[in-house]
């Protein structure tokens, strides 16, 4: 029996590994605007982050997103995703 691998990611917020599926990417185009990507097909480069809100702010305080992307988010992201998180 063949085991299926789920592909995983690794949280901004609390570091753990979870399937894509449950994660929000965030993404940094080529010409360097970060936007928060729904469909998951963006190009450019990626950070994942849990659907919760405390990982949102553990990403926010450790600055964790912006390490990760390699430049400054914009607070328009970070509500982005709040509003994103408070749909689950
Ligand atoms: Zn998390």
């Amino acid at each position: 029996m063949k085991i299926k691998k789920i592909p995983q990611r690794m949280c901004t917020g609390c570091l753990e590994m979870k399937p894509k599926k449950e994660l929000i990417r965030v993404v940094k185009s080529k010409e360097g605007e970060v936007s928060v990507d729904l469909t998951g097909k963006k190009n450019g480069r990626g950070a994942y982050i849990c659907k919760s809100v405390d990982c949102l702010q553990k990403a926010f305080k450790s600055k964790k997103l912006e390490k990760n992307l390699e430049t400054s988010i914009d607070e328009k992201i970070y509500n982005t995703l709040k509003e994103q998180m408070k749909d689950e």
